[in-house]
């Protein structure tokens, strides 16, 4: 360990900052919102105060600052002169202060780290000046994962933590309860900027753990594609606190690592025709782990409500009167989308995009094919591979032009991702020909074409000659 951050309070106590440039501003922006008396020692230079100052700022327009050295913590000194710095920081350090002279290494008693500030709880990173442009990067990453609320969760609990200790005086019991409680529906208050409620959560959470009735928590969380880097920032956190994970065969090992390592994992994963654990088994396992206090997330390929039977589960969780929330995925059609640059719409080319289920119920509604069969529609096909030679045919068959451009994306977005490019007459051929295992997305439209990938005009008409 190169440096050691320590973690300085700074209620009550006094930051001076001296130096009229931007060097000076940026530590004043810094200490906004902080809880301390905040000195600006312009050093004899009249300045135009920033709007968004910290409202307990004193500025001194003073050439000699010394008289607000005394009962200092931190001092910052933001001046051009390297001579007049080492005089300020040695005034200061007399007056007891730690002494940060901006951009100026060899002078500072302690550098200023990068930080992200969320109130009761901050997090500081620092290279020591080696490489600020990595750690500028580990703190846009570590931004994105910290929920917004939990400085306010952190200082909600704290106005609770005598109480707490009374209700459970065993350490365990008391971190148990915090454990749940922190990760409960207080944590989505306090990001909404909800304090009264979350407090209220939390004393409603204290209740019935008191009398041992905690209540659990069922997220359908949409896992999108397979490459992690497509969950949303919510559905990491949400997997990351997850007390049991109920998924499906499609959630890509590498989105299942992302969860706590005691979590329980329940692999519910269906493979066409064959379900291993079925639907009403799986509505009744959420219930369950629900009903015993626990944070479940159903994780689901893509986003639970596009051909995920997501519906179906909230409302039986919803009927037994269990909280549930949903959390959006992206979907295959986006990603396969995305992946081949085929833009679903496009003004010159599909008015409309439709996903379509290549496995529709039996006993259901079927598809309209004389609706799917427009010209400036784009069609996105899940579950399609098996049935692609009735879909073409019939598609054709409503008016859809033989020659449409298709493709097939399987795996779209993960390891092992194929894009297959055909026409709607030569679709049923290109599939027995390519031996498709993954799961795989039929995109048909003229959009095809604009993918970099798409066939020429020239093997369209080959291909075309050749059916
Ligand atoms: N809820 C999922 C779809 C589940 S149905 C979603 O929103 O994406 C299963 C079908 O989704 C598969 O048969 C396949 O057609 C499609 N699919 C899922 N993941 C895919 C991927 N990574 N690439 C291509 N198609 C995929």
């Amino acid at each position: 360990m190169d440096q050691f951050l320590p973690a300085i309070p700074l209620k009550d106590t006094r930051v001076v900052v001296l130096g009229s440039g931007a060097a000076a501003l940026n530590k004043l922006r810094l200490f906004r919102t902080a809880p301390c008396e905040l000195v600006w020692c312009t050093l004899g230079k009249p300045v135009a105060a920033p709007a968004d100052l910290n409202p307990n700022t004193r500025i001194i327009t003073d050439a000699n600052p010394c008289r607000m050295l005394r009962g200092a913590r931190l001092v910052f000194i933001g001046v051009e002169e390297r001579k007049l710095a080492r005089v300020l920081a040695r005034k200061a350090r007399k007056a007891g202060a730690l002494v940060n002279v901006i951009d100026d290494s060899p002078l500072c008693d302690f550098y200023t780290p990068a930080l992200i500030d969320r109130g009761a709880i901050t997090v500081a990173l620092s290279s020591g000046g080696t490489a600020p442009v990595l750690v500028r990067d580990l703190r846009s990453a570590l931004e994105s994962v910290i929920a917004p609320g939990i400085g306010l969760l952190a200082e909600t609990a704290r106005t609770l933590r005598h109480r707490v200790s009374k209700v459970f005086p065993d350490v365990d019991a008391r971190r148990r309860f915090w454990e749940h409680t922190l990760r409960g529906p207080a944590t989505r208050l306090a990001d909404q900027g909800d304090a009264d409620g979350a407090r209220r959560a939390m004393i409603a959470a204290l209740n019935t753990s008191a009398a041992g009735t905690g209540k659990g928590v069922v997220h359908l969380v949409g896992a999108g594609p397979g490459d992690p880097e497509l969950l949303t920032v919510r559905a990491a956190r949400l997997i990351r606190d997850a007390d049991v994970i109920v998924h499906d065969r499609l959630v890509s090992p590498a989105v299942l690592d992302r969860a706590r390592r005691d979590a329980i994992r329940i692999d519910v994963g269906k493979t066409a025709g064959h379900h291993p654990v079925p639907q009403g088994k799986i509505s009744d396992l959420l219930i369950e782990h629900a009903r015993l206090g626990r944070r479940v997330v159903r994780l689901k390929g893509g986003d639970s409500f596009i051909f995920g039977r997501g519906g179906e589960e909230i409302e039986a969780v919803r009927n037994q009167g269990i909280e549930v929330y949903v959390t959006p995925g992206i979907s295959a059609a986006l990603a396969a989308g995305a992946s081949a640059q085929i833009p679903l719409t496009h003004r010159d080319a599909a008015q409309a995009v439709t996903f379509v289920t290549g496995q529709p119920r039996k006993n259901g509604p079927q598809l309209d094919y004389a609706a799917l069969a427009a010209s400036t529609h784009t069609l996105v096909i899940y579950m399609g591979v098996a049935v692609a030679a009735i879909l073409s045919r019939r598609l054709v068959q409503a008016g859809r032009e033989g020659a449409t451009p298709v493709a097939i994306v399987e795996n779209a977005t993960c390891d092992g991702e194929r894009r297959i490019f055909t026409t709607l007459n030569q679709l049923a051929t290109a599939i027995a020909g390519q031996q498709i295992t993954g799961p795989a997305v039929l995109v048909i439209g003229d959009v095809v074409n604009r993918a970099p990938e798409a066939l020429s005009g020239l093997a369209h008409q080959m291909l075309e000659q050749a059916a």
